[in-house]
């Protein structure tokens, strides 16, 4: 099946001027740059990250608040601050991420205590962590007469194989989450769900020394944050996935709700 590839122009993102965009993860990678893409296209950006944007970033149209994905209070905060702040959100960019992989083949099962420490704290902030936000983003968008859409990150480990066992999971989740969600939002509320599948991207996570270390190559994540942001400015756009790699866009799932 032909996957059909798309261009994004900043004309097609002018309509993100003045909106109010909570990212989580926004203090690095693909969150980062984003962040900064929104800033330019003249948007208020409330980051929530366990640690803060680096100063260089820092102006009067981006507020920072310390957010760990896992804790339920932590998010309220966010979103109540964002609203409190700007009295509505428009966009919300679930984000925060990390990543592991367990070797299940060789589990000792016989281990004290939690025997998948890092399966239970990828799948605790990636899919848990996301879910939560989401929600809350939900909750916030059906209270406004214009709704609000929300982008997930996912990634290429969502859609096929790879070896980081934990790390895809959480990923597929992403995909089946938003697709189930699709039947519940599709067409009473005015809220729009899309997915972002970005392949290898230098970041915090996937550093330049450990994808020279596996072989890749991977791309800037800049390349990342137009998909982000044309998933939120193009209002056609909902339920979908979006693939963005080495500067070509593909439009991977586009499905009829
Ligand atoms: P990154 O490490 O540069 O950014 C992740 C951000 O999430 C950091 O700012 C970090 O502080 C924050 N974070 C981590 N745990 C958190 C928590 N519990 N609460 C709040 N914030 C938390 O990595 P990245 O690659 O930019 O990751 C962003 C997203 O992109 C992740 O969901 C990741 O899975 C996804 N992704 C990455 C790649 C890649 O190759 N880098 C490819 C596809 C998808």
């Amino acid at each position: 099946m032909e996957i059909p590839s798309f261009t994004i122009s900043e004309e097609q993102l002018v309509s993100l001027k003045g909106k109010v965009i909570i990212i989580t993860g926004g203090s690095s990678g693909i969150g980062l740059a984003t962040t900064k893409l929104l800033l330019k296209l003249g948007a208020k950006v409330v980051v929530g990250d366990i640690d803060p944007p680096p100063t260089d970033v820092l102006v009067p149209e981006l507020s920072f608040v310390r957010v760990d994905v896992t804790v339920w209070e932590d998010l309220l905060s966010l979103f109540n601050n964002a609203r409190d702040t700007h009295g509505q959100i428009d966009h919300v960019f679930v984000n925060a991420g990390i990543a592991s992989s367990t070797n299940y083949v060789e589990l000792d099962v016989n281990d004290q205590g939690n025997p998948l420490p890092a399966t239970t704290r990828t799948i605790d902030i990636n899919l848990i962590g996301m879910i939560n936000t989401a929600s809350l983003a939900i909750h916030y968008m059906k209270q406004q007469e214009n709704g609000g859409s929300i982008v997930m990150t996912s990634s290429l480990a969502g859609l096929g194989p790879i070896g980081m066992v934990d790390y895809a999971t959480s990923k597929h989740g992403i995909i089946g989450f938003m697709r189930g969600l699709l039947s519940h939002l599709h067409p009473s509320l005015p809220i729009r769900i899309n997915a972002i599948t970005p392949s290898w991207t230098i970041s915090g996570l996937a550093t330049q020394k450990l994808v020279n270390m596996v072989g890749i190559t991977a791309q800037p994540a800049e390349f990342v944050a137009p998909t982000v942001a044309i998933a939120m400015a193009d209002e056609s756009r909902h339920g979908q996935l979006l693939y963005s790699g080495k500067g070509e866009y593909k439009e991977i799932e586009r499905p009829i709700v």
